[in-house]
Parts: structure tokens; C-alpha cells; sequence
């Protein structure tokens, strides 16, 4: 059967990887895009799908109530991935109210036309629909031993994004058990990889190795994270949408453990590699220890032995070949990076008629 997907946050990191792979992998598959398009979404990175016949974009809010019901009216999608959200922790500490708004009032929108829509479905149509909501390791706050995350570990929040993702998933699961629409919760570890606003770890000290500015670590470096590629956490959100069972959780993770500091130090390896001709080399006399985040959680791990033993899924990438492989995109797609550093990608949206 062919599917139409309703991706909301598609032209994010994650949306956008998801779009592009679904539009590449799977022929019969239409995709609308719903993105509000904050600093965070650009539609640059969805460029290689704008024009594909199988692809809509939709310019808007996952708190517009009437606008998510006509879309979903209009559209009739048999699957919603919901990733829209606001992501960046230390944003969060700085004005966590549109973390409260997007995160908690803009999934319990989406939960609320998507529980209408569904029940106004055919039997067989109610059957196969899905909402998936995507959601972050965070939520079970951090570990000190040498455990690992599991599905049931108890939510303990710690950042405004953390909570605000946590009280989302709360209503996710409420309105599986209250009112029985087919919901699943996927919690992930951090992704990295081609794409990815430069705000977040990885780009961030590439693209200052690369321009030679200083590669500010938090507190000692010792704050350990499981790092997963992007394009194999858009494959495991794909065979949850498709074979997980309704009412579940499946943790997703990269089995890939590291320092912040031992990730930094990886990265100055590959640039200097690639780069040799830096005047800064080695890239690693450009680590400058910084004041720690606060509230810093010491250490996530990812338990995925379940998404493994009953859906199939694994890795596909070990982390030192995603790395390098995002190292060189970066390297080879400096028009993005321009646009993105030079603000040109929000100018554009500007003119931007709605949709397209
Ligand atoms: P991102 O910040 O790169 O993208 C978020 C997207 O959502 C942007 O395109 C933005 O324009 C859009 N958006 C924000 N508010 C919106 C609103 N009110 N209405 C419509 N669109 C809106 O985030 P990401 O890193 O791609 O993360 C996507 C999802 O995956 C989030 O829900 C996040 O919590 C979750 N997640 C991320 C990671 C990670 O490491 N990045 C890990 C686990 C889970």
C-alpha cells in the first residue's frame, strides 16, 4: 500500500534527513512537510526534494490547531511523524517559554487533530494509521554508573528541553491509553552528521577547526553522550512507523559512548588529516576549556536491545566512519555552511508564499 506521511519539523536535522530518505527509498511514498521554519529549519537542506511531485512543503505551526486540522483533512496521511520541536538545551536555559509552547502545546495540538482525524477514519484506514512521536534519551535525566536507558527507566528531566520533551510524551502515551489513537514514542540519542545547525557539538567545532577559532568545551570534557548518525536514526523512525507495535517506547542508540572531549579530539584528527595545510595545525591547540553548562547531566546511555530484538534494527555506521564522513561534508558543502553562517537561508523564507 502507498503511504502518505504527514512530517512535521521536516526541514530541521532529523526532518529533513527523514524526508530526504523517504522520498529517495521508497517510490509509492508522498510526504508533506509542516514546518514552522524557526532558526532551525532551512530549507536548503530539503533542496534535493522542494520540486519532487511526491513532496509538499507546508510554511506553519504545529500549534495552529485549525491549520493542522485542514492539513490533515486536505493531505488524509496514514502515518504523522511528529519532530517539530525546539532542541537546543542551552536555549532552553536562556527563554525556555517557546520550549513549553512548540514542545508541550504544539504535540498536544497535533495529538488532538490527529485523534479527531483518526476517529473519523474508515475501520480499516483507523487500523493502519500511526503517530509517531520523536523524542530524546534526555528525558530520563543523566546516569552515574555504568547502566544504560531502557524503555521503562523513569522520566527525571533535567534542562527546560528536556522537560518540555518529557511532558510531551506524557500526552503522547495519554492519548494512546485515554482515547486508544495509535501512537509510538521513539527515544533517541544524539544524532550528528550532514545538515546539522551549527549550534550543536559536532558542527560547531568542525566548522571553528576549520576557521581556526577557539573549540570551547564544557567544564572537563568529561561528560560522556551515545552518538548515533542521522540517516540511521531516520532508517529505525521508518520501521517503527511501519512495524512497531502501538502504545510503545523503543529507545534507539549508536552503542558509540564518548567524551565530549574524546569526540572533539576525533574530530581535530580527521581535520587535520583532511587539512594539513591549516595554519593552526594541530587542531587540537585550539581546545579551550569553558564554564560548565548548568545543570549539566554527567552521562546518557542508550539501552537499544529492544528496537534490536524485535524490530531488526541496528547501526549501520560505526561512529569514527560517520564522523569523518560528516567532517568531509562539511568540508565539500561550504555554500550551505555560507548560508547559514551569512543568515542568507532565513532572508529567502521571507519571500516564502506560505507554501510550495
Ligand atoms: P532541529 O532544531 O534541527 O529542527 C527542528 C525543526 O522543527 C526546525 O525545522 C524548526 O523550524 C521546526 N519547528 C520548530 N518549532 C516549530 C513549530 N512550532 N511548528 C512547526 N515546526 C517547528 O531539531 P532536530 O535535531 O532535527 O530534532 C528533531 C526532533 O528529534 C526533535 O523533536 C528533537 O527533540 C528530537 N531528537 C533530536 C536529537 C538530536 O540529537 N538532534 C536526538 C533525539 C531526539
Amino acid at each position: 500500500m502507498s503511504d502518505a506521511i504527514l512530517i512535521t519539523g521536516g526541514a530541521g536535522f532529523i526532518g529533513s534527513c527523514l524526508v530526504r530518505q523517504l522520498i529517495a527509498a521508497e517510490p509509492a511514498t508522498r510526504v508533506i512537510t509542516l514546518d514552522k521554519l524557526t532558526y532551525a529549519g532551512n530549507l536548503d537542506s530539503l533542496q534535493p526534494v522542494l520540486a519532487d511531485a511526491r513532496h509538499r512543503f507546508v510554511h506553519g505551526d504545529v500549534a495552529d490547531a485549525p491549520l493542522v486540522t485542514q492539513l490533515l483533512q486536505t493531505e488524509r496521511p496514514n502515518k504523522v511523524i511528529h519532530l517539530a520541536a525546539e532542541s537546543h538545551v542551552d536555549r532552553s536555559i536562556d527563554g525556555p517559554a517557546p520550549f513549553v509552547q512548540t514542545n508541550v502545546v504544539g504535540t498536544f495540538t497535533m495529538l488532538d487533530a490527529a485523534r479527531d482525524y483518526w476517529k473519523a477514519l474508515p475501520p480499516n484506514e483507523q487500523e493502519t494509521f500511526r503517530f509517531l512521536h520523536v523524542s530524546t534519551d534526555e528525558v530520563f535525566g543523566s546516569l552515574d554508573d555504568d547502566g544504560a536507558f531502557t524503555e521503562t527507566t523513569p522520566y527525571s528531566p533535567r534542562s527546560p528541553y528536556s522537560a518540555s520533551k518529557a511532558a510531551s510524551d506524557h500526552l503522547v502515551r495519554a492519548y494512546f491509553h485515554t482515547y486508544g489513537v495509535p501512537t509510538l514514542i521513539t527515544n533517541c540519542s544524539n544524532n550528528y552528521g550532514p545538515y546539522q545547525f551549527p549550534e550543536k557539538l559536532i558542527p560547531l567545532m568542525v566548522l571553528n577547526a576549520l576557521e581556526g577559532k577557539p573549540l570551547p568545551v564544557y567544564g572537563d570534557g568529561q561528560n560522556v553522550r551515545d552518538w548515533l548518525f542521522v540517516e540511521d536514526h531516520c532508517q529505525a523512525l521508518r520501521l517503527v512507523a511501519n512495524q512497531g507495535v502501538p502504545g510503545e517506547t523503543y529507545n534507539i542508540g549508536g552503542n558509540s559512548e564518548r567524551t565530549n572531549l574524546d569526540v572533539v579530539k576525533q574530530i581535530c584528527r580527521i581535520v587535520d588529516h583532511l587539512r594539513p595545510d591549516l595554519p593552526h595545525f594541530p587542531c587540537d591547540s585550539l581546545i579551550n576549556f569553558v564554564a560548565d553548562r548548568p545543570g549539566h547531566d554527567r552521562r546518557y546511555a542508550i539501552d537499544a536491545g529492544k528496537i534490536r530484538r524485535e524490530l531488526g534494527w541496528e547501526p549501520q555506521q560505526t561512529f569514527e566512519e560517520g564522523l569523518a564522513a560528516t567532517v568531509a561534508w562539511y568540508l565539500t558543502n561550504s555554500e550551505w555552511v555560507g548560508r547559514v553562517s551569512s543568515g542568507d537561508y532565513q532572508r529567502e523564507r521571507l519571500g516564502l508564499a506560505g507554501e510550495s
